[in-house]
């Protein structure tokens, strides 16, 4: 399956160093930082450093380390937070909006990571 990746999106600028970011955690593969305008007292956007489009995206292209670097520092970031289940805190919700239905508005694949709250209704 062919994704067309826009080097301009502001996340690309982001990992380039282009514009600033409040950085959670980072490794090889990914990075995590907060959301510019967060919708929970705790909201981490968790980005791959390679080239994706959207969660299928990812998906089906991305390399086994790339997974494996990407799923740690989601981990990570929730152990960091303070929102992992496995520490016996409240948990949190993650969310991958992909493509237009998904209203997925910056064009490279993230995860919401959002906690400290109790979260509404999923659909909207
Ligand atoms: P999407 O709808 O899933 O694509 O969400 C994009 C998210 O990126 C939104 O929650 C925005 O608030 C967030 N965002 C946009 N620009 C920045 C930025 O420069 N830094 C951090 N978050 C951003």
């Amino acid at each position: 399956m062919a994704y067309d990746y826009d080097d301009n999106n502001i996340f690309a600028k982001i990992l380039r160093g282009e514009i600033p970011n409040d950085t959670v955690a980072e490794n090889d593969h990914a990075l995590a930082f907060r959301d510019i305008a967060p919708k929970a007292p705790s909201h981490v956007l968790v980005i791959p450093k390679g080239r994706y489009v959207s969660f299928d995206d990812f998906a089906a292209n991305a390399s086994e380390a790339e997974m494996v670097g990407f799923m740690r520092l989601c981990a990570e970031v929730c152990e960091s937070e303070g929102i992992s289940l496995g520490s016996g805190n409240q948990g949190f919700r993650a969310i991958a909006n992909s493509g237009p239905h998904g209203v997925q508005e910056v064009p490279h694949f993230h995860l919401h990571i959002m906690g400290g709250r109790m979260m509404g209704p999923m659909i909207s």
